[in-house]
């Protein structure tokens, strides 16, 4: 992989959990006594370049060592004003461990909190339950982080978390919607027992209102943030712009291709440079762009095409030439890309 040496995002993939979770398709291990080589192995693939934005993605980064993250941070070295965001769990994080890592250069925490329903908690396979998600918040507040994310997961259950969510003390949300993927526990579930398509929709469509109305706008199809908090580094993604990822499943684009490493972590600790296989020789064609111009609902997409219809039914605005989806449209964002490239 050729490194472009104007890139500014850096994307470090942390692959371990303690415990997978029924409906994840992430790459992760639950064999933690690999993380010291995988450390090593992430320090040495670090190009020497500068970042704005650094993103600690998994798996769990927070099972990493507050000693860990700053030792990769100091091997990234990001400019002194650059967003250095990290995943955590509630499970695996606290008061304490927030201030070191603070402390470590860390200044946005995205709380992978999913629910905060003690029973769609337990359907999700996950670790925490509602208290402890509220917990985790507060502490990473008072741990002096100012910049915190929550994410949600919606269409597990018919429970509503949005208007609770709201009176943390948070500066983003993003709010996702359950996809069952092959090769997860949840696939071969019998008795889910999940909402049905009008109630996931009705349940989104609710948490934008609740957002906006709390002053949280809805910047992406599902990111939502307060004035001047959009999250820096996934904007990189949706504009476009090219980014190194590294570790076992990361993706970059790079010189004007995508590549991905494999999804095996042994391969990726033994090899001196982190192997790469092409997954896109010619990213970035119309259909990409319209794709991603248009998950970015303030910004939208030049598009000379008849939308009427869709403007009809509320499903995309128009404004001279550019097109923006509306929350509606956000739920068939697909079809209507669909449509309008082919
Ligand atoms: S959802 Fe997150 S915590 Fe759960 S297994 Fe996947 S990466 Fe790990």
């Amino acid at each position: 992989m050729v490194y472009n040496k104007k890139m500014k995002r850096l994307y470090i993939h942390v692959p371990f959990c303690v415990k997978k979770c029924l409906y994840c398709d992430f790459y992760s291990i639950t064999d933690n006594s690999l993380i010291d080589d995988y450390i090593k192995a992430v320090i040495r693939n670090i190009p020497d370049m500068k970042f704005d934005t650094l993103y600690f993605g998994g798996g769990t980064p927070s099972l990493l060592t507050a000693s860990q993250i700053a030792a990769i941070i100091e091997a990234a070295n990001p400019t002194t004003t650059a967003e250095i965001s990290m995943e955590c769990n509630p499970q695996s994080s606290g008061l304490e461990y927030f201030r070191e890592i603070r402390k470590a250069g860390v200044n946005r925490l995205s709380i992978g909190i999913q629910s905060l329903h003690d029973e769609t908690l337990r359907k999700l396979g996950r670790l925490h339950d509602s208290d402890t998600a509220v917990k985790t918040v507060y502490d990473a507040y008072e741990a002096g982080f100012e910049n915190i994310s929550a994410d949600i997961m919606l269409g597990v259950s018919d429970t509503r978390d949005s208007a609770k969510l709201c009176k943390l003390p948070l500066k983003h949300i993003s709010a996702y919607m359950l996809k069952v993927e092959k090769n997860t526990p949840f696939y071969s579930m019998e008795n889910l027992n999940l909402p049905d398509e009008d109630s996931v929709c009705d349940a989104y469509l609710e948490a934008v209102e609740t957002f906006r109305e709390n002053g949280f706008m809805q910047y992406e199809i599902s990111n939502f943030a307060k004035a001047g908090y959009e999250c820096k580094h996934n904007l990189g993604y949706w504009e476009c712009e090219e980014y190194i990822g590294i570790g076992p499943s990361a993706h970059s684009y790079s010189g004007g291709k995508r590549f991905a490493v494999p999804r095996e972590i042994n391969a990726f600790i033994e090899a001196d440079t982190q192997p790469t296989y092409i997954t896109d020789e010619n990213p970035g064609g119309i259909d990409e762009r319209l794709m991603l111009g248009l998950r970015l609902m303030q910004k939208g997409v030049v598009c000379n095409k008849n939308v009427d219809r869709y403007v009809k039914a509320e499903l995309l605005r128009k404004q001279g030439d550019t097109i923006f989806l509306t929350p509606k449209g956000a739920l068939v964002s697909n079809s209507i890309i669909t449509d309008l490239v082919y």
